[in-house]
């Protein structure tokens, strides 16, 4: 019987081979886990990951993270095979909105643009003014020409947002239950035990966390504050895979996870197994409708021009 490690050698070898084969490009969200970060093309969060995916040059995009994110790669790339390794890998504040329930709020509020977290679905997107990810959503935010947004679905983000603009944000009854998981109780115990640490959260936590945080961004922004600050310890207020990511990158500081409820369980569902198996079968295949896609491309693309 193999050992963990040497299985998953074995399974990294064939997977780089079937990449060769099928001329794929394996794209990870930084909160994968440390086996399929190592034999990713590209790491990096929402906005990153669009833009590899927007200039693939590769037949194949292997999409480790959830559902919405390979849908945007499809999107963006509707020419590629573009592969969700576990299908049912979704994620619950995507759900939180449908094309239904956003057409009732455009109708209570006429005069709002809408602007959408991209963790969203595609129907979601196809009839939003433009897309943002927690990296450029103030940009978004100030380019567009409108004083009273509806910021779907994140409520989260929406009141970070709000802090910081005087336009009006009208948030969304959705939240990431992964982030939710932070409680003051985590805040004041890692202050006893790490006084000298600075503590960075991503605004998808409670606004009573944001507000008791050192540094608050998005997954990119957290991962640099950590490289670059001067503390050789920091409290990572965002899902565990950044701190895989950050041991790779930094290995003079320490970094610990401010909740043990920051795990992911639709991210985790990833693994080189169903990597292995995507490439072999080409299957699970993400695609969107092309009537979908069309307006859905608009978003994104408008997104992506703001940074
Ligand atoms: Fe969805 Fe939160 Fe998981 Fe991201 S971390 S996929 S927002 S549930």
């Amino acid at each position: 019987m193999l050992n963990i490690t040497e299985r998953n050698k074995i399974l990294a070898e064939k997977i780089l081979s079937l990449k060769e084969e099928k001329d794929a490009l394996i794209l990870a969200h930084n909160y994968q886990a440390e086996e399929v970060q190592l034999i990713a093309d590209y790491v990096g969060d929402s906005f990153g990951l669009s833009q590899q995916a927007a200039k693939a040059k590769e037949q194949v995009i292997v999409f480790c993270g959830v559902h919405f994110m390979a849908e945007s790669a499809y999107i963006l790339a509707p020419d590629k095979t573009v592969l969700l390794p576990d299908k049912n890998a979704g994620c619950p504040l995507a759900d939180t909105i449908t094309e239904v329930s956003l057409q009732a709020a455009k109708e209570k509020y006429p005069g709002a643009a809408v602007v959408c977290y991209v963790n969203s679905s595609a129907s979601v997107k196809a009839i939003s003014d433009v897309c943002c990810t927690s990296s450029n959503a103030m940009q978004v935010i100030n380019g567009i020409d409108a004083q009273q947004i509806l910021f779907v679905p994140d409520k989260n983000l929406a009141h970070w947002v709000q802090q910081h603009t005087t336009k009006e944000i009208i948030p969304w009854e959705g939240a990431c239950v992964t982030h939710q998981r932070v409680y003051p109780e985590h805040i004041k115990k890692v202050r006893e035990l790490y006084p000298a640490a600075p503590i960075a959260v991503h605004p998808e936590c409670e606004p009573e966390i944001v507000a008791m945080a050192d540094f608050v961004g998005s997954t990119t922004a957290i991962i640099n504050f950590a490289k670059t600050c001067p503390e050789k310890e920091v409290i990572i207020g965002t899902e565990m895979g950044v701190i895989t990511k950050l041991q790779h990158e930094v290995s003079h500081k320490n970094f610990y996870l401010l909740s043990q409820g920051l795990i992911c369980p639709n991210m985790k569902k990833t693994n080189l197994q169903n990597i292995c198996a995507a490439l072999e079968s080409l299957e699970p295949k993400i695609t969107v409708p092309e009537p979908i896609r069309a307006k859905a491309y608009l978003a994104l693309e408008k997104m992506l021009s703001y940074k």
